[in-house]
């Protein structure tokens, strides 16, 4: 998909037609220098006079796939009753950006005429009392168009927007049900289907084993050179890598022939395969895949959105776990890892192709996976939980470390973190707000992004940072809790 943002610009015929030329002549550059910078292209659309304008190019919108939003300004006054049929059928997420052309308000040259054109501070107050009056989700950015942190903020918007587009056309392949008897990984498929456009649905595992055994000698020849280009090969098992390549094979040929961008699979159901996925799964989400491990697809589909919304459509972010504490004051971090599954795109090195037994599930031989330290940096872990009638999205920001012990005997991929606001305190926050074990870890999404991509999806959002107390908190949810049932009386 070839995404694109549409720049609308709010204006009416009072002032003229040279005001008006004068107007798209000046959106069309700032839409031209603005492209040059920011993630996605910056389409000037028209300077809209009337409703019906208006009310078309939302229409227009809402039906061009490639569209991935709106960012709308008004360079000069747009009475806003204009823009209510329009607003009203909007399903594209929207942006109001407001600036204004010039920098400086230029003293010698200020007079009524230059008023007339540059008034965008009183435009965009009129633009921004219409979508507060019809509560339409909304991102609003202020400040001059050239300036770096705005075009930045306008920029990581983008990716937010991005991640709903990706997030409407969602296709999740289960392969087996969840892990028995674990309650997080549940959820209403109808419920996420209707709020945020996944399509979750089974395939046989039995289906996958088909496919497996149809994958050539040739094929899996040529996947294993990519797998020796990108990783060390630390084990002398070359049949365990080449099992697994065919299994990468065979899932993706299986996910792309029904369009689907992420899985699941579970440990508990590999009927006649000799390997859980490890370094299978592990290189698929390297191309953007998402995957979740014990059957848990909302934690895939959330790993997918956050890649799409990462740097160049395919970021840092990887399904994680929290598995274990370093509890020594002074040095108090959380180990993340999983089972197999944990993708390279948060490695500080070079991955090492490893094979080792693998206790749990039904695995025959021993899985080949890639082993690595994750690195050093900020970013978030996210979970998205069903509170039965609503979903909660849970952003956590982290400070991602060098582990700090060269843990020799771990047999997986490890990253480590200190958490906001502490490690403790904020345990007690994620523990009190119901965040799953399974999370997205992410390096190049922020919590803004994430709250932009809830309010843009219509769901609950809950960020656990340096200013979050467990009191405050608490509170927070209380308070969330009777307003989203108000909502959706
Ligand atoms: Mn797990």
């Amino acid at each position: 998909m070839k995404y694109e943002f549409w720049f609308v610009v709010g204006s009416q015929f009072l002032y003229g037609p040279e005001v008006l030329e004068t107007v798209e002549r000046r959106a069309r550059e700032m839409a031209a220098k603005l492209t040059k910078v920011l993630p996605y292209p910056l389409v000037y659309k028209v300077t809209a006079k009337t409703n019906k304008e208006i009310a078309d190019v939302v229409k227009e919108a809402n039906y061009d796939d490639n569209c991935a939003g709106i960012v709308a300004w008004c360079h000069t006054f747009s009475p806003s009753k204009m823009w209510i049929n329009g607003l009203a059928a909007l399903q594209k997420p929207y942006c109001h950006l407001a600036t204004q052309y010039n920098v400086e308000i230029p003293n010698e040259e200020i007079d009524m005429d230059f008023m007339n054109l540059n008034q965008a501070a009183h435009g965009d107050r009129e633009h921004g009392f219409i979508a507060a009056r019809l509560r339409i989700p909304r991102k609003v950015i202020a400040g001059h168009w050239t300036d770096k942190t705005v075009q930045k903020r306008l920029g990581d918007w983008m990716k937010a927007a991005i991640g709903v587009a990706v997030s409407k056309g969602m296709k999740v392949m289960r392969f087996g049900d969840n892990m028995r008897e674990v309650a997080v990984t549940e959820g209403d498929k109808v419920e996420v289907q209707t709020k945020l456009g996944w399509q979750v649905n089974t395939w046989a595992v039995g289906d996958l084993v088909k496919e497996m055994n149809a994958v050539t000698e040739a094929e899996i020849d040529e996947l294993v050179k990519i797998y020796e280009a990108a990783y060390d090969v630390a084990t002398g098992d070359t049949a365990a890598i080449r099992y697994q390549a065919r299994e990468e094979i065979a899932i993706k040929k299986m996910m792309d022939a029904e369009g689907c961008k992420a899985f699941s699979n579970t440990f508990q159901d590999l009927y006649g395969m000799e390997q859980l996925p490890g370094l299978a799964s592990q290189h698929l989400m390297a191309q953007g895949y998402g995957y979740g491990g014990e059957g848990d697809w909302k934690v895939s589909a959330m790993t997918a959105i956050l890649k799409a919304m990462g740097e160049n459509g395919n970021g840092s972010s990887a399904f994680m776990e929290d598995y274990t504490y370093n509890l020594v004051p002074g040095a108090e971090y959380s180990l993340g890892a999983h089972m197999l599954e944990v993708c390279p795109s948060v490695a500080a090195d070079r991955p090492r192709i490893e094979t080792h037994h693998l206790g749990i599930g039904m695995n025959e031989k021993d899985p080949a996976r890639l082993v690595f330290e994750g690195k050093k940096g900020d970013a978030i872990v996210v979970s998205l939980i069903d509170m039965g009638g609503r979903l909660r999205l849970i952003c956590q920001d982290i400070h991602c470390v060098k582990p700090i012990l060269p843990m020799p005997n771990l047999p997986v991929a490890r990253v480590m973190w200190q958490a906001e606001p502490s490690l403790t305190t904020g345990v007690e926050c994620w523990i009190t707000a119901g965040g799953a074990h399974h999370t997205v870890l992410s390096y190049d999404v922020s919590a803004e992004q994430m709250k932009d991509w809830a309010n843009m999806m219509g769901i609950e959002f809950v960020h656990i940072g340096k200013d979050t107390t467990v009191e405050g908190l608490e509170k927070e949810l209380f308070y969330n809790d009777i307003a989203w049932k108000l909502k959706t009386l």
